[in-house]
């Protein structure tokens, strides 16, 4: 199976019917068959042959054959134990591909890059199964895995989320947390045509750029984190309301307003308006304030 013929709809249906494969939905089995958008990741993901790749999801091996042209190493991480045996079909020629057969929200990452990827730099390149975008994107980020960039498709509305700035609808928690560890780029909108068979939702290709060090500086992350969620917990209220009905915090509505003063916040904003910047502010501030207490 050259590497081509996986990404063109017939060899795809072929590969299927040889194994007598049935999709699951459930599984977010929607399998690339754009050679246009293929090339697109892999000139986004631009790894050279001495760099190492981890795959979420290979399914029938498309994306992966054409990574393991590229790449060093590649380790796919694949759920679905029918699809293992596919892999071995589709991939047999290439000896720099390991398939790893388990749930990528429960392997063990750190062991992997341990075992397969010593010394080299590595990136997450993707067609993610949308249902766990979110907990896929948030794990290889808060293990502060050493990556390089995440190059992943992901359902249209996740990517504008990811990439948006202060001031819209889609800009909350999620956009916070990502651009906290990475600089996102949009590198192209995808149709549901592209996949087989074609999803109900439009899809993005989105690059997530890993920063040596968090963009702001923070005196305690966990707390960053509790201010951003309760901040967007609801969209509609105030920041001053939303901080006033967070247990976690326990200060009082003068207290809260003291400290959006000494950051120079207004007492009537939304979270959404609000940095990263001034996230990283507020919670700083809120952490040196209960010290004193
Ligand atoms: N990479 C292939 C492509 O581009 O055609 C398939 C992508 S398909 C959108 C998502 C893949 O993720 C499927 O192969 C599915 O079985 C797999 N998958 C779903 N949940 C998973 C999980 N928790 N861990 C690892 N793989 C998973």
């Amino acid at each position: 199976m050259s590497k081509q013929r996986l990404v063109h709809p017939a060899f795809a249906q072929q590969v299927i019917e040889r194994h007598g494969f049935s999709l699951k939905k459930q599984l977010g089995q929607n399998f690339l068959i754009d050679a246009n958008i293929l090339g697109k990741i892999i000139d986004a993901a631009a790894v050279s042959s001495e760099e190492g790749v981890l795959e979420i999801g290979p399914g029938i091996g498309t994306l992966t054959q054409e990574l393991a042209e590229h790449a060093g190493q590649v380790v796919a991480i694949e759920k679905d134990d029918r699809l293992i045996s596919v892999l071995f079909d589709t991939l047999q020629t290439y000896s720099n591909v390991h398939v790893e057969h388990g749930d990528v929200l429960d392997v063990d990452l750190k062991q992997i890059f341990a075992t397969w990827f010593q010394g080299r730099k590595v990136s997450v390149v993707a067609n993610l199964p949308y249902y766990i975008t979110t907990p896929i994107v948030m794990r290889l980020l808060e293990e502060r895995l050493p990556l390089h960039s995440i190059v992943v498709m992901v359902q249209k509305e996740v990517a504008e989320r990811m990439a948006a700035k202060p001031g819209g609808k889609d800009y909350g928690a999620l956009s916070i947390a990502v651009q906290y560890y990475t600089r996102p780029a949009i590198v192209c909108k995808v149709p549901p045509s592209a996949f087989m068979p074609p999803p109900n939702v439009e899809s993005t290709v989105i690059q997530l750029q890993v920063l040596s060090k968090p963009s702001v500086h923070l005196k305690d992350e966990a707390l960053f984190f509790q201010v951003v969620k309760a901040s967007f917990a609801q969209r509609r209220k105030t920041l001053v309301n939303n901080l006033l009905h967070t247990p976690f915090l326990t200060l009082t509505k003068e207290q809260i307003q003291d400290i959006l003063a000494a950051v120079h916040i207004d007492l009537r904003q939304r979270g959404e308006t609000l940095s990263l910047q001034d996230f990283a502010n507020l919670s700083n501030t809120i952490y040196n304030y209960k010290q004193h207490l």
